[in-house]
């Protein structure tokens, strides 16, 4: 199955993720998480990709098109994905349509995670992230047993510099200028599944599951 995730910033995209691609045996791909990993390792990429995530801003599309087109070449992304973060322009959306007509298949669905702005600012603001697994915790929804230490493997706990307040706002917008209009786009081709994504964790999963169900027997 071939799956896009949409969703504000602090919907739990990068949770929901994790769960429903174990659950449906794809790998996901984080365009985020590829992105910190190039700037953590200090890599051309990472240095070009830095400036604009720390303020909260799009990297610019055709880095990021380059980077997915060539993970989505990867051979464990061939026979399905679930991309989380990606896209997130109408330009991507549209590149990637042409990536995967070329290869002869097609995006099979994408879900919305769909959750106010107030809730999501309460999320992004108490988010915490594992320096070594990069779990994402929460200091109020979903606390590690010790604070600060991830209850996976003890890495420490670090929050996100764009998750800091005045970077959440301008995520925000970015989010609303840009990437909203992909709700519309992927709704005229009949592939939008809406989610409510609020309360628990293991609820909005299981959501996501029953949703995706009907699909699956098609695969
Ligand atoms: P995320 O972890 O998905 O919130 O992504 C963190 C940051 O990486 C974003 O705020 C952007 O700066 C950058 N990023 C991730 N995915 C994309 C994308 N598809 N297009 C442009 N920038 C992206
Ligand atoms: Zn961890």
């Amino acid at each position: 199955m071939r799956l896009v995730l949409v969703g504000p910033p602090g919907a739990g995209k990068g949770t929901q993720a994790q769960f429903i691609a174990e659950h449906l045996s794809v790998p996901k791909i984080s365009t985020g998480d590829i992105f910190r990993a190039n700037v953590s390792q200090g890599t051309p990429l990472g240095l070009q990709a830095k400036a604009y995530m720390d303020r909260g801003d799009l990297v610019p599309d055709g880095v990021t098109i380059e980077m997915v087109r060539d993970r989505l070449a990867q051979a464990d992304a061939t026979s399905g994905f679930l991309l989380d973060g990606f896209p997130r322009t109408t330009p991507q959306a549209q590149v990637l349509d042409d990536m995967l007509a070329d290869a002869g298949v097609k995006l099979d669905v994408v879900l919305e995670l769909v959750v106010e702005n107030d809730e999501v600012i309460r999320r992004l603001s108490g988010r915490r992230t594992c320096r070594t697994c990069n779990h994402i915790w929460h200091v109020d929804f979903d606390p590690p047993a010790d604070e600060g230490v991830c209850d996976l493997d003890g890495g420490a706990l670090y929050q996100r510099d764009d998750d800091q307040a005045e970077t959440i706002a301008n995520r925000l917008e970015v989010y609303a200028k840009e990437t909203a209009p992909l709700v519309n786009y992927y709704a005229e081709r009949g592939l939008l599944i809406g989610l409510d994504a609020t309360g628990p964790v293991d609820d909005v999963t299981q959501r996501a599951i029953d949703a995706l169900r009907p699909l699956q027997h098609d695969f």
